[in-house]
């Protein structure tokens, strides 16, 4: 902020000045905001019913990520890798019943029960030169993780140096057929791609129930881990626009017990979607990704708390979280 202030009083009125002055003043004010946001939401944390501080502080954060001045600044750096600092600390927090769920950036999410710690989509988001979160932080929750699963090839899901930084630590990651084959014993692309099957974990005493699900003609896991005697999550990637996925998709509450479905916040059909998993809790994902598609597919947080009220009929709570908070869940 001193920077801020020094830089506009020196300015002396010119054009290029003028410019100047806009972009620090315009970064300060992200700083500024940031912060406050920040300090809101630790007060006011993720829970079923939203109070309006935090409403505020989740729309006040699509306003600053919707205004692509923002991007690759360092209020914006600063601001999710000290979520992500939060979050590190926050996972060697014991979960003593159930399932803490944590989301992070796009559609990451990390589960703990109090056997075993998975991820999946986990992503350090920006670019390789520049990542949103930094390796170092990256290699520390990868750390606290016992494995991780990929959804599909998607750059916003699939990240090769975060798949090595698993496998370094001796963690096992399922990628989507096809996907990172040969790089290391433990990065274990599937065999199958279109049908259902499971993987065991006995260690974690948990299953990985894999759905043969598409983000169009693009294969698309959805990973459904049953964490045994704690709770059954499901995280769909990014499902969407594969008409002939919604007929199985309807029956899925026949064949298992969901407690916590994680949607992509823009899914195909989110009703139908909702009755054919028949979840416990909802906690969407991949609001708010920063990539290069058009301002409207950043999918605001406002958005999805606008599409959930419009479900509420069906009578089952919904959780929105943004980078690094989590929700206790005990079924
Ligand atoms: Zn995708
Ligand atoms: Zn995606």
């Amino acid at each position: 902020m001193k920077h801020l202030i020094l830089t506009l009083s020196i300015c002396l009125g010119t054009a290029v000045c003028v410019t100047a002055q806009k972009s620090e003043y315009k970064l300060g004010q992200a700083e500024t905001a940031f912060t406050a946001i920040d300090e809101i939401l630790r007060a006011y944390r993720p829970a079923t019913e939203i109070p309006l501080p935090r409403e505020m502080a989740l729309m006040s954060l699509d306003q600053l990520l919707h205004d692509t001045d923002n991007d690759n600044t360092e209020p914006f750096y600063s601001f999710i890798n000290n979520r992500m600092l939060q979050l590190l600390t926050d996972l060697d927090r014991k979960v003593d019943k159930g399932l803490r769920i944590y989301k992070l950036y796009n559609d990451g999410f990390i589960v703990k029960s109090p056997k075993a710690t998975i991820a999946i989509d986990l992503i350090p988001g920006g670019s390789a030169a520049k990542p949103f979160i930094t390796d170092s932080i990256v290699y520390e929750i990868a750390g606290r993780c016992d494995a991780l699963f990929i959804s599909h090839e998607h750059a916003d899901h699939a990240n090769l140096n975060i798949a090595k930084s698993f496998a370094a630590r001796g963690k096992r990651v399922i990628a989507p057929k096809g996907l990172w084959v040969g790089v290391d014993p433990l990065i274990q692309p599937m065999e199958l791609e279109n049908q259902e099957f499971d993987v065991e974990f006995e260690e974690l005493d948990l299953t990985l129930h894999v759905l043969p699900g598409h983000q169009g003609d693009i294969y698309n896991n959805i990973n459904v881990v049953e964490f045994h005697n704690e709770g059954t999550v499901a995280q769909t990637g990014d499902q969407w626009g594969n008409a002939d996925d919604l007929m199985w998709i309807d029956r899925v509450h026949e064949k298992y017990d969901i407690d916590v479905l994680m949607p992509n916040c823009w899914i195909d059909q989110m009703r139908r979607v909702i009755r054919g998993f028949g979840p416990k809790l909802i906690i969407t994902g991949h609001e708010n990704e920063l990539g290069e598609h058009s301002i409207d597919h950043r999918e605001a947080y406002w958005m999805t708390i606008f599409k959930m009220d419009k479900m509420s009929d069906l009578n089952i709570p919904n959780v929105l979280m943004t980078w690094g908070e989590s929700y206790d869940y005990r079924k």
